[in-house]
């Protein structure tokens, strides 16, 4: 049986690193819509197109040519024929993705191409409106989510690791900023589906909520 996890929330939630367990737990499909939003972004900013301007990122967006590859099991974002995976995590680019996402063409652009990955195989795609509007028949949605300052301190720590120097206070104010852009956008904006189940990780450790996204779907498909 083919079945779609829909798994929505606000930037730093841990989306992406639980949807990846999740997936290889359960030979199940990853799809990051949230690199296919960040990778228009990249291009728009390398081509120098001003970002705040809508009908400029709406020209351009046919030339935007994207495609997901998956190596050893994990999605690379390739845009142009360049692997742009790294490229689209850089701060910058997430606030741009913020930006343009909020473009109804933009997400025009990338909706079949969502919907058709999950026609033919089972997944569990992560992003911000896969329950309420990508997905809406997903026999599983749940609805990802963790204080801000927790969510903060994670990307923080991330961003760290990394041998980037970035202050929390700017981190934290990168997220509140996503957030509030996010959720008061007029297409597609953030929200918790109807018929989604919250699953707040503050207090889970990563295990944990792998361990709670991993029970939520046996129950609803069956192991
Ligand atoms: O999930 P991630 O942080 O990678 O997403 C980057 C940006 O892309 C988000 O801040 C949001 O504006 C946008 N996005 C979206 N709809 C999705 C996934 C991401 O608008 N389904």
């Amino acid at each position: 049986m083919i079945y779609s996890v829909a798994l929505d929330g606000p930037g730093g939630a841990g989306k992406s690193s639980i949807a990846k367990q999740v997936a290889k737990s359960k030979g199940i499909v990853y799809v990051d819509t949230g690199a296919m939003y960040r990778a228009i972004a990249l291009y728009m900013l390398k081509h120098n197109i001003d970002i705040h301007d809508h009908e400029a990122v709406v020209q351009r967006l046919n030339d935007v040519k994207i495609s997901l590859e998956y190596r050893d099991g994990t999605q690379c974002v390739i845009l142009g024929g360049e692997d742009v995976s790294t490229a689209i995590r850089e701060n910058p680019v997430s606030m741009a993705a913020s930006v343009t996402s909020a473009y109804k063409e933009v997400r025009a652009f990338l909706m079949d191409t969502q919907r058709n990955v999950a026609k033919t195989t089972s997944v569990i795609m992560d992003g911000r409106d896969i329950g309420t509007v990508v997905l809406p028949d997903a026999q599983v949605k749940i609805f990802l989510s963790a204080d801000p300052v927790v969510r903060a301190q994670r990307r923080h720590k991330e961003l760290l690791e990394k041998g980037q120097t970035v202050d929390f206070d700017t981190v934290l104010a990168d997220i509140q900023q996503r957030d509030w852009q996010d959720t008061n956008r007029t297409e597609a904006p953030l929200r918790q589906a109807e018929d989604a189940v919250l699953l707040d990780t503050s207090y889970l450790t990563f295990d944990q909520s792998v361990q709670a996204v991993l029970t939520l779907i046996d129950e609803k498909v069956g192991k």
